[in-house]
């Protein structure tokens, strides 16, 4: 594929939230668009107005927004082919079938619910090899004055090729393609109509989409190769090219079944609420079919760079939980603690804790030893409350033994005025040498008196992070 700068779309259907397998289309048209200087879209495909919700395309947006994407057209943002909302383009596909309509690319049709069903059972009866519509209204002439009517492509005979991007050269033979309704008898669009009238609108150069709308791509070619043949006059001549294709493979769930709630979530939101940095999604959802050498780590600016539409795989990838839960852990501790403290807040905030005096150093010390931000909510209990597990076996065990070392180390720290991670590890290890106490008969009594556990963040930060009074505290009452 050239470099030469593509203008490409995401184009979801506000119908739910924002899945992985949309997610990770968005993210790769996105990468194209910003390796090449090339235009990110968004186009919303809410024509089922049954289904379609304004509150799901605000979720999908924000989930985009909160992947790190951005876009230089669409609703939200407006820009130079506005609207970017199917429901509110009509008037320009109803301009669009009317000049197929003149130009003879499309057909009006009368068939009645009966006769299409009639005919369908015939040909089931019959295991005609071709079946779909038979072209019984193709050369009637119909005009506007018809009655209920729908509105066909003229399928011409002949093969569709899909050069795709992904899959090589596709073919699909015509003649298993029937002339397809275009327009329905309440003069609604259809889908694989109004997806061409935009991508033309919109001067879209390349799509990558998942597998499953390979099947509407012969269908979409043949419109365009219809729209392309509109006569002298239409603002259509020289505007119709279509863009270059790829299909890339499912996403199916670690057993190779299709993914559902029932093997994991299926939304980027629920993995949000997991605890999973933007950072990690966008670097595991660019690992899900796409490669570059045995790299698994992969940051933003690297994926601008390196990302390239020759790199999509060929089958299909799967959902490893561990996977993405392993890549998070590497963003946990590769992002500023700053960030991760700003994220880890809302997590601390639904565990009902308020802004902690020192929550950055809180989080560099955990974040070392856990994988998400919920296992750093559930880490960072000791330092919000009293009110956490102890290990009530290992207390026993070790501070009754521990009494004088913990007196000792009681009465220095006591004596410590700076609470500082330095100021305190010199303050211990002071104490140690003037005793001749070796640091590890220490260490491990002051951290089952902070923490209730044998395992637990680094014995400074710990002392640190808990602050003066709290420390103190939490040693004289094991000592007690
Ligand atoms: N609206 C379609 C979907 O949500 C996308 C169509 C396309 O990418 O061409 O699946």
């Amino acid at each position: 594929m050239s470099s030469s700068p593509v203008r490409v779309r995401f184009a979801p259907s506000p119908t739910g939230n924002l899945h992985i397998g949309g997610a990770r289309t968005a993210l790769f048209n996105w990468l194209l668009a910003r390796k090449t200087g090339g235009q990110f879209i968004i186009r919303v495909e809410d024509t089922d107005a049954e289904r379609s919700k304004r509150h799901f395309e605000d979720a999908i947006l924000g989930e985009l927004r909160w992947l790190g994407l951005d876009w230089d057209e669409g609703p939200d943002v407006g820009g130079p082919h506005a609207p970017y909302r199917q429901t509110e383009r009509m008037e320009r596909y109803n301009a669009l079938y009317t000049q197929m309509l003149k130009d003879g690319t499309a057909y009006r049709c009368t068939c009645s619910e009966e006769r299409l069903n009639a005919l369908r059972a015939d040909q089931e009866a019959q295991k005609a090899a071709r079946r779909g519509y038979d072209g019984h209204c193709r050369d009637a002439g119909l005009g506007a004055d018809c009655g209920p009517h729908v509105v066909r492509l003229r399928v011409p005979e002949g093969e569709t090729h899909v050069d795709d991007l992904i899959k090589g050269d596709v073919c699909f033979a015509n003649a298993d393609i029937e002339d397809f309704v275009i327009v329905r008898p309440d003069g609604m669009p259809m889908y694989n109509f109004v997806v061409v009238c935009d991508d033309v609108d919109m001067g879209i150069t390349h799509v990558l989409r998942g597998d499953e709308h390979l099947i509407n791509t012969p269908k979409q070619l043949l419109i365009y190769a219809a729209l392309a043949t509109a006569a002298a006059g239409s603002d259509l001549v020289g505007t119709v090219v279509p863009p270059r294709f790829g299909h890339m493979p499912l996403i199916l769930a670690l057993d190779g079944s299709k993914m559902s709630k029932r093997n994991g979530e299926t939304s980027v939101g629920a993995y949000r609420e997991l605890g999973i940095h933007p950072e990690a999604m966008m670097n595991y959802l660019a690992r899900l079919g796409w490669s570059h050498g045995d790299q698994e780590i992969f940051s933003v600016d690297d994926l601008r760079t390196l990302f390239t539409a020759e790199g999509i795989g060929k089958s299909p990838s799967k959902w490893d939980m561990e996977k993405l839960t392993w890549v998070n852990s590497h963003w946990m501790r590769a992002l500023p603690a700053e960030t991760v403290a700003l994220r880890a807040r809302a997590f601390f905030e639904a565990r009902g804790w308020s802004a902690h005096p020192r929550e950055v150093a809180l989080v560099a010390c955990l974040r070392e030893r856990t994988r998400t931000l919920v296992e750093l909510a559930d880490a960072a209990r000791i330092f919000f409350t009293e009110d956490y597990v102890r290990d009530e076996a290992v207390m026993a065990a070790t501070l009754p033994a521990a009494r004088d070392v913990l007196t000792g180390v009681v009465t220095v720290l006591s004596a410590t005025e700076d609470w500082s991670e330095k100021s305190l590890e010199a303050a211990v290890h002071g104490w140690c040498e003037t005793n001749g106490i070796k640091l590890g008969k220490v260490a491990q009594p002051v951290r089952v008196a902070l923490c209730g556990q044998k395992v637990g963040p680094g014995l400074y930060q710990t002392l640190h992070v808990l602050g003066r009074e709290v420390a103190l505290q939490r040693l004289q009452a094991a000592i007690a």
